[in-house]
């Protein structure tokens, strides 16, 4: 399984795209939240991945940077969807209102574009621990119990011993979910020592050393971090990096925009 970092960065990022990401076996994409526009188009072109090979998109919740892709994407998929270019349906998940705000904001913004709705573009609400299939691996939803709107996470087998744990945009706080993981997908606004600047706790997030101190106490053996702050991208992989090693023992990915993990 490989995962593409398509974007790195927190809600008002402009030295890079939006955190989102896809991860990939046998030429199928999942697509794990959308950023915040247009752009996912690029990045999606740019990591040489055919929209039309998509089978699953999961919206962790309804934030601007997490959700307006999204409508790139129906856009998209309606276009195809006419030209005959997408014959199986791609499947949608989130929670229920979340849902509900895609379906009623695209209802303003299109018209035939809709006809893809519940066709090739099918809708998939979900509830908390609940499981399903997305490229052929059992994967499980979880409220994250996020403190600003309702989001989910999962924990992703993404093969027969090894767990992805995927914590959206706040700092976890159902530790027993992660009983099993081998990589953890958590978010970092910036580094502990830029705190005073950057004020993480203040818009609801953690920093890299309390991730990756979180990652230690759990014996997590991998963590990725992202959702970040962007004024010093080309030193950020180093400095958070630097960090995170002095509370932790595991291995610490800093990915930047387009690369990729393997899992
Ligand atoms: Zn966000």
């Amino acid at each position: 399984m490989k995962c593409t970092m398509l974007g790195t960065g927190h809600a008002i990022v402009t030295h890079c795209y939006n955190t989102c990401f896809v991860l990939e076996e046998d030429h199928e994409y999942f697509l794990v939240d959308t950023g915040g526009g247009g752009q996912i188009l690029t990045q999606l072109e740019q990591a040489n991945i055919d929209l039309c090979s998509i089978k699953a998109v999961f919206i962790s919740h309804a934030h601007t940077d997490h959700i307006m892709g999204v409508f790139w994407l129906i856009r998209m998929i309606g276009m195809y969807t006419m030209m005959g270019k997408i014959k199986e349906p791609i499947y949608l998940y989130s929670h229920p209102e979340c849902i509900q705000k895609i379906i009623n904001i695209s209802k303003e913004l299109f018209t035939k574009e809709l006809s893809c709705l519940g066709k090739t573009l099918l809708f998939c609400p979900i509830s908390d621990l609940e499981e399903r299939k997305i490229l052929n691996h059992r994967i499980q939803f979880f409220d994250t119990q996020a403190k600003k709107i309702a989001q989910f996470g999962f924990n992703y087998e993404y093969d027969d011993e090894h767990i992805l744990t995927f914590c959206g945009d706040e700092p976890l706080s159902r530790e027993n979910m992660c009983t099993s993981t081998t990589y953890l997908m958590h978010e970092a606004f910036c580094l502990y020592s830029q705190k005073e600047t950057f004020k993480p706790e203040r818009a609801g997030h953690s920093t890299a050393l309390q991730a990756c101190q979180l990652a230690e106490k759990l014996h997590i053996p991998n963590i990725i971090l992202y959702h970040t702050e962007d004024t010093d991208i080309s030193n950020r992989k180093m400095k958070y990096t630097l960090e995170g090693r002095s509370v932790y023992s595991g291995n610490i990915f800093v990915p930047d925009d387009l690369e990729v993990i393997e899992l």
